[in-house]
């Protein structure tokens, strides 16, 4: 299927990558005639003026149906969610997304949507294969046995599996990405839920306006990870949907790094050196993760390729920017 003259939703619209994904979709000429969020309209990270708006809690399953009417094709990325800090302390919160995923699903299936998109995690894979930071990528089989992350990727693995049986059993055509730590500008840098990329440019800007030249770093920063850029991950949303790929598949950068590497190239970018300090008792997550994207590459003949170092730039400058102007208030 390539996207032409489906009627598309974007659910989700408000936050960081359903912000990005309507602008993308649009500029590649697909008709997104709706975008949703439970947000007030001002706090949404972007908004586009062609499309209907709406503010929904899509946990409720009347607006599930508001939000998929006269439509052919669902991206359903609305959760309540963030980064480790917010995930390991908000358990029941981010399991209560499965209520918007079912009654998406429902509402999707009972309008004649054609497509169901819906926006999984890395944080389904087993515990047991990311103890250590040498990490071996993760091969989308490396879900089961099921040990995912407590609370939120219990959710995911759940409504991952719910996707695969409203395929099967109703026949509402449904892809499903697994996300590897997405990051760029237009999203969350402070207040609880943002994630490692945009919490350590947060935190070099602040050392590098106040003159205080050091950060702390939750973790021994050894940890190991792969960042996606948002454009990779919007690129890959739409080329997946219109696939013919049926089981969950990685959607995630396999340019490895250690938090403390990361942190290095952010220095790089402000042109500061700070002294580190490491909190060890902070949320962390696991001790290693990437991406195998032997799948990807098979199916799409494409992977998520933009470097970290690029991207990271374009997200420090943006995160910069709006720290100056409340600043500057
Ligand atoms: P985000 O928090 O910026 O966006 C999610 C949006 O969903 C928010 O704007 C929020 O207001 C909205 N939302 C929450 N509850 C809602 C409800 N009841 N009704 C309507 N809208 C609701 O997060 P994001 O980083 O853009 O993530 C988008 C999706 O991708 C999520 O499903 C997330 O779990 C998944 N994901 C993201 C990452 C990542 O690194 N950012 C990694 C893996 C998976």
């Amino acid at each position: 299927m390539k996207l032409t003259n489906e009627k598309v939703v974007v659910c989700g619209a408000g936050g960081f990558i359903g912000g990005h994904l309507v602008k993308a979709l649009q500029n590649n000429g697909v008709n997104v005639v709706r975008a949703v969020d439970v947000k007030p309209l001002e706090e949404w990270y972007q908004k586009s003026k062609d499309v209907e708006n709406l503010v929904l809690d899509l946990r409720d399953k009347e607006n599930c149906y508001k939000a998929a009417k006269g439509t052919q094709v669902v991206f359903q990325l609305a959760a309540d969610m963030g980064g480790m800090g917010f995930i390991e302390n908000n358990k029941a919160l981010c399991m209560l997304s499965v209520l918007t995923n079912t009654h998406m699903l429902m509402a999707a299936r009972d309008s004649g949507v054609e497509r169901f998109f819906y926006s999984s995690s890395a944080c389904v894979y087993n515990g047991d294969k990311q103890k250590t930071p040498d990490v071996v990528p993760l091969k989308e089989e490396d879900a089961y046995p099921a040990l995912p992350e407590d609370g939120y990727g219990w959710e995911k693995l759940f409504s991952e599996r719910m996707c695969r049986h409203f395929e099967e059993d109703f026949g509402l055509q449904t892809r499903v990405a697994r996300y590897h730590n997405v990051y760029g500008p237009f999203g969350t840098y402070d207040g609880g839920r943002e994630k490692a990329p945009a919490a350590i440019c947060r935190k070099v800007i602040q050392a590098k306006i106040s003159g205080k030249h050091e950060i702390e770093i939750w973790g021994d920063g050894h940890q190991t990870r792969s960042f996606m850029y948002v454009d990779d991950c919007t690129k890959g949303t739409q080329a997946i949907l219109e696939s013919d790929i049926h089981e969950p598949i990685n959607l995630g950068s396999n340019e490895l790094v250690t938090i403390n590497q990361l942190v290095d190239i952010v220095e790089e970018i402000a042109g500061v050196k700070l002294k580190r300090t490491y909190k060890l008792d902070a949320p962390k997550g696991v001790n290693g993760r990437n991406s195998d994207n032997t799948k990807i590459l098979k199916y799409l003949g494409w992977e998520p390729s933009i470097r970290l170092r690029d991207g990271m730039r374009k997200t420090y400058e943006w995160i910069e920017s709006q720290m100056l102007a409340t600043v500057a208030r």
